[in-house]
């Protein structure tokens, strides 16, 4: 996944504190749980070659937060460099893929959208580097596509 930028969704202090919603996810085994205590500022689609290696799969869905509140709440995942300045994380149980973090922006981690507990609710925005998209994986959905990383301009949040 390629180098995002975002908007500042902190809150301004006009309104009452909201109580914070608690994400939570783990791998498959139960092995490995985390928990993230911030709105998600992004849901995408990659289609990279990294990504699809790392899942065995067409593509890997993931969901950008805040890293701040990110904590593993239990388990300890194993840790691999991907890429340059990429550390991703992964049950070393049953191999679920759990997280992605570029060293050089650690304010944002990104997650595995199918390891969160209801996946359902992070609805993906777009579909990224679809350039290394594998031919027969026909993307049936109206969503764009962009042929490398997110554009800095499209900065939506997430709706959850
Ligand atoms: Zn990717
Ligand atoms: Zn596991």
């Amino acid at each position: 996944m390629p180098p995002r930028s975002w908007r500042d969704t902190g809150w301004k202090g006009k309104r009452m504190p909201q109580p914070v919603k608690l994400h939570r996810g783990g791998c498959l085994c139960g092995e490995v749980r985390y928990s993230v205590a911030e709105a998600p500022l992004y849901s995408g689609i990659c289609h990279c070659r990294t990504c699809r290696r790392i899942a065995s799969a067409t593509t890997l869905p993931y969901v950008v937060f805040p890293a701040r509140t990110f904590v593993f709440a239990s388990g300890t995942p194993r840790r691999f460099a991907s890429s340059a300045n990429v550390i991703r994380t992964f049950c070393g149980s049953c191999g679920s893929p759990l997280t992605y973090q570029n060293t050089t922006e650690r304010d944002t981690i990104d997650i595995m959208t199918i390891s969160l507990d209801d996946p359902e609710v992070y609805r993906p925005l777009a579909h990224v580097w679809v350039s290394a998209k594998v031919g027969w994986d026909v993307i049936g959905d109206d969503l764009p596509q962009y042929q490398e990383g997110r554009p800095v301009d499209d900065q939506t949040p997430s709706s959850s």
